[in-house]
């Protein structure tokens, strides 16, 4: 029973995990959910609890979404149909709004736009506090456009401010360049083609500026149309050659279409009908592919004008009928054009009377529309219409600033990082610096240490005896001679009994001034034992090794040892030797002058032995 409860429990916190990944999913940049790897991100999601009714329901709704930014809006409708008995069974908030965002893009598709805006409205205040602003901005974008089918125009330039709060609050760059892109299209319609145009291009700007973001190629687009009703036709050439490219490279049927659509009425503006045709038709079946339906009313308006402008009047009527069908499904539009064609399709007939009849149906028309635009545009008053613009200009350009200033603060930081760096590594090189110079100081000191005698500060036994072995290297060449001087103090052991350690040490250091008075600046001394020391003389015979060692002697003698101690008298005995060609090593040559020094001892002392050279 245990195990069961434990089963379930962690079944249930594996649906839970997954439907949470759905949701991260469902929050992510239009950016990232344009992006095929969302798809399969979606499908990986859904197999890690594939029997979950709402992972199954927000999946299809969050496949139905990818389709919608795909413009595929034939697919993304079979995806939201399948979600909809769930999302009706499981009657969870969360995922209803996902539902409904999903649902807005596709009735509007469909040129429900009453459906579309009911649902916006609604959603929207539901969701306001709860969702990333990058969404809430998506949201308020559509609901604004949305409005301007309406020609609310007021109420979609309110959403325009919140639009604009929430693009830059989210800092996503669609999210910017879709809220110029929006600007554009609503001055465009309140026929300020020349603000239309600026924000369009603010709206390419924010694009260029960020290669990161998947093309959108309908900002080049209307762009493009906008030069075209400002009469700039070659910039609107310019724009439209990019949409094309873009649109191929992308293979973007949709962006395809509309860029096409746009060429045609640039063409038949400029009374080229047989190549607007051309593109137009074209237009037309990458729009039947998609299942957009709100456009079909334009496009096949233009085709049954073109028709006409080259004489075909049956095809011309034909996608006249099919413009009237779909006109009006979005409530006002413009019938005076539909009536002009009309009109322009009779006379051709030859019906003279119903033509003048669909000419004033069109004036009438023609007059209405130019009221209600006059009724907007009042109901805007210009110079109200010109604060607004005022006021999102300042504000965007407040905005703007504000994350310039957040960027410039940004990479002062990382200035400010980067000079820490620097001075961090300088420093350190510094102190690597000084720390070998320390040991290499106190490498040399040590290696003088090790070759330096404690109590007297002269070279010691290993130093004088490594400067022996060079002598001697030299001398087997026979580039060089030397002589050795080896002495021993007499009697050292009853120095120190009888006037202490201590004195013994003294009159040991005094052996060095000794010495040093009588030696040359060439001559090296070592202590290499207690009381025992050797002296190495360069290119000297043994005969005047000899008198060196005698005058040392002679030195010791007359040394005052009495300011040391009372009665303290020092000798020393020597040993003179100099190096011969039978020396075979450096041994022959040191044996040789202790055995000197021991017969000097032996002697009696206080004496220099030297082998002095028998010619
Ligand atoms: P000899 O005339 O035969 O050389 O007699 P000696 O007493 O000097 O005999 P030997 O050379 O054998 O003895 C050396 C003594 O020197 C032994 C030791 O106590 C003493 N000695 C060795 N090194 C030091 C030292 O650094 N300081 C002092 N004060 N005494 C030392
Ligand atoms: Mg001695
Ligand atoms: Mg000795």
């Amino acid at each position: 029973m245990a195990l069961l409860v434990i089963m379930v429990s962690s079944v249930l916190d594996a649906n839970e995990e997954a439907l949470s990944k759905m949701y991260d999913l469902a929050n992510q940049s239009v950016t990232q959910r344009a992006k095929a790897q969302h798809l399969e991100d979606i499908n990986q999601t859904l197999v890690l609890a594939s029997e979950d009714q709402h992972l199954a329901a927000l999946g299809n709704i969050l496949k139905a979404s990818y389709y919608i930014f795909q413009e595929d809006f034939i697919k993304a409708q079979q995806f939201l149909i399948k979600a909809k008995p769930s999302v009706d069974l499981i009657q969870s908030e969360k995922l209803s709004n996902e539902y409904q965002f999903a649902e807005i893009f596709i009735l509007r598709s469909s040129s429900d736009i009453d459906g579309a805006m009911v649902i916006g409205e609604s959603l929207y205040k539901k969701v306001i506090e709860s969702w990333p602003k990058h969404k809430l901005s998506h949201l308020v974008l559509e609901l604004a456009y949305v409005k301007s089918f309406k020609y609310k125009y007021d109420e979609a330039l309110q959403l325009m401010e919140k639009a604009m709060d929430y693009a830059y609050e989210s800092d996503d760059p669609f999210q910017i360049a879709e809220t110029y892109n929006m600007f554009g299209i609503l001055y465009s319609e309140l026929n300020d083609e020349t603000s239309a145009n600026r924000y369009y291009q603010k709206a390419v700007e924010v694009l260029e500026r960020n290669p990161g973001l998947s093309t959108n190629t309908y900002l080049y687009t209307n762009l493009a149309d906008s030069y075209r009703v400002l009469k700039n036709y070659d910039e609107a050439l310019k724009y439209l050659n990019k949409s094309e490219e873009l649109a191929a490279a992308d293979k973007d049927d949709a962006a395809m279409s509309f860029a096409f659509q746009m060429r045609g009425r640039l063409l038949s503006e400029q009374k080229k009908y047989a190549e607007a045709l051309k593109y137009l038709l074209q237009s037309e079946e990458l729009i039947g592919q998609i299942g957009e339906d709100l456009f079909r009313y334009e496009i096949h308006s233009e085709i049954s004008y073109a028709y006409l402008k080259l004489d075909q009047v049956d095809k011309a009527e034909k996608h006249l009928a099919i413009a009237e069908k779909h006109a009006g499904k979005q409530g006002e539009t413009d019938k005076y054009f539909i009536e002009n064609i009309r009109a322009l399709l009779l006379y051709k007939k030859e019906q003279y009377k119903e033509s003048y009849d669909a000419l004033a149906e069109s004036y009438d028309n023609y007059v209405k529309q130019f009221n209600d635009d006059l009724t907007r545009v009042s109901n805007l008053a210009r110079e109200e219409l010109e604060e607004a613009q005022l006021n999102f200009d300042n504000k965007l350009l407040a905005k703007e600033n504000e994350l310039n200033a957040k960027n410039a603060e940004e990479s002062q930081r990382y200035n400010v990082m980067l000079w820490v760096l620097v001075v961090l590594l300088v420093l350190s090189i510094l102190v690597l610096f000084w720390f070998m110079y320390r040991f290499r100081k106190l490498a040399i000191k040590n290696r003088k240490l090790a070759l330096t005698d404690n109590l007297t500060r002269m070279p010691n036994r290993r130093y004088i005896f490594r400067k022996l072995d060079d002598y001697h290297n030299q001398s087997e060449k026979g580039k060089f001679s030397y002589s050795v001087i080896i002495f021993d103090l007499d009697h050292f052991k009853a120095i120190n009994d009888r006037f202490g350690h201590n004195i013994g040490d003294k009159v040991i250091q005094a052996t060095k001034d000794i010495c040093q008075i009588i030696l040359r600046d060439t001559d090296t001394i070592g202590r290499i034992g207690g009381e025992e020391f050797l002296i190495l003389l360069p290119e000297t015979t043994v005969d005047d090794a000899y008198k060196i060692a005698e005058r040392i002697r002679e030195q010791f003698e007359g040394y005052d040892f009495e300011s040391l101690a009372a009665g303290l008298k020092v000798t020393s005995s020597f040993g003179v030797t100099e190096y011969t060609d039978e020396d075979q090593n450096l041994d022959f040559v040191i044996n040789r002058a202790d055995r000197l020094l021991y017969k000097a001892k032996h002697d009696g002392r206080n004496k220099v032995f030297a082998n002095i050279v028998q010619s």
